[in-house]
């Protein structure tokens, strides 16, 4: 299963007595785009956050492209990496939030030329020019110079994007990534994504826009109380849901 790229198993998370993941399998291939659905504190940001190691899992494990990620083995125990090692991870997972997080003392092209030219050790004016043909990509070339906070919110989304982006990563984690944006802004954001998804970016995306999970997604999860209740296909997971609890979910959301 070499095309496997983001490989969870049997991973658990507790915060204290609450069990927020409670075995969860999920294997993602290389190009595919996974969304996942499920009502609020059923779990979903602990996933993805869990899969860059910004928590700790209690049990099971998550490898991308067949390394474990967090850990390294040594015979039949774990060890977990030292902190360099896991940023260095990090640097091939993008992630991008709900809320932007872009910096706000950079203008738009620095946010994008910030990463590579300190975690990856790219020339500075190599990483200015891919920051300019990602704006170019999200539609923002002529932002370059602003700041974040003179933009509109789905066009600082779309910064956020490139940003990810300019790490050249081998997965795209969005968690809610149009949650936070007017309705009108939606659009352009989902139009980007989608962009990304037809050019083979392999992605996870939690979101409630059944539209976009309908369109987009190779994989719809559902998750529920720590768990995925059912995937597969958008049609058969949002068109002939085989649980109730997704059934209701749907029912709400649709
Ligand atoms: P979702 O993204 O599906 O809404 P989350 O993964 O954010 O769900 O949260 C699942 C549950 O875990 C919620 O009950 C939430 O309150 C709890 N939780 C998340 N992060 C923490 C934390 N750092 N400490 C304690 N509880 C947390
Ligand atoms: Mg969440």
């Amino acid at each position: 299963m070499s095309d496997v790229m983001v490989d969870v198993r049997g991973v658990h998370k507790s915060f204290g007595p609450l069990e927020v993941l409670r075995g969860v399998d999920l294997q993602v291939r290389a190009g595919e785009v996974t969304v996942v659905l499920g009502p609020s504190g059923s779990g979903k940001s602990t996933l993805l956050r869990s899969i860059n190691h910004l928590e700790k899992v209690d049990r099971g494990r998550i490898s991308i492209d067949g390394e474990l990620i967090g850990y390294r083995r040594s015979g039949d125990r774990l060890h977990e990496l030292r902190e360099r090692e896991i940023l260095r991870q990090r640097t091939h997972i993008g992630f991008v939030f709900q809320n932007f997080n872009l910096f706000p003392h950079l203008t738009v092209a620095e946010n994008l030329i910030e990463a590579p030219v300190h975690a990856l050790h790219r020339p500075r004016k190599e990483a200015a020019a891919a920051a300019e043909r990602l704006l170019a990509r999200v539609g923002l070339s002529d932002k370059a110079d602003a700041y974040p906070r003179q933009l509109s919110g789905g066009q600082q989304q779309r910064v956020a994007i490139a940003r990810a982006l300019a790490l050249e990563p081998k997965v795209l984690l969005f968690d809610e990534p149009t949650s936070a944006l007017d309705p009108e802004l939606v659009g352009e954001v989902l139009e980007v994504i989608k962009d990304l998804a037809g050019s083979g970016t392999t992605m996870v995306v939690v979101t409630h826009e059944i539209g976009f999970a309908r369109e987009v997604a190779d994989t719809v999860v559902f998750m529920d109380g720590g768990v995925i209740v059912e995937q597969g296909p958008p049609s058969a997971v949002l068109d002939d849901p085989q649980h109730e609890r997704t059934r209701a979910f749907l029912a709400k959301v649709l």
